[in-house]
């Protein structure tokens, strides 16, 4: 199996208010409109360490929590 990244993201897309925290904070984050509604969505779900401050700012911008970071060998919740 090819290791694409250290660490995933979960994100809770139903739970989005589309308030745009995350997409201002870090380029793996992009506005997209699902049916009417502006939601957040993710360009890459998973990353290395060189990319975990960046996505970890972006999670914890999040005011409604839905932005969480999983360490994929350990199942550990970074975010
Ligand atoms: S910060 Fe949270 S609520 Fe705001 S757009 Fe991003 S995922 Fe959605």
């Amino acid at each position: 199996m090819v290791e694409i990244g250290k660490y995933k993201i979960q994100h809770d897309i139903d739970g989005c208010i589309g308030c745009g925290a995350c997409a201002a904070i870090s380029n793996n984050w992009k506005m997209v409109d699902i049916k009417g509604e502006e939601k957040a969505k993710e360009v890459k779900i998973e990353f290395d360490d060189s990319e975990l401050e960046n996505n970890k700012e972006a999670a914890e911008s999040c005011p409604v929590e839905v932005i969480h970071i999983i360490e994929k060998n350990t199942g550990k919740k970074i975010v």
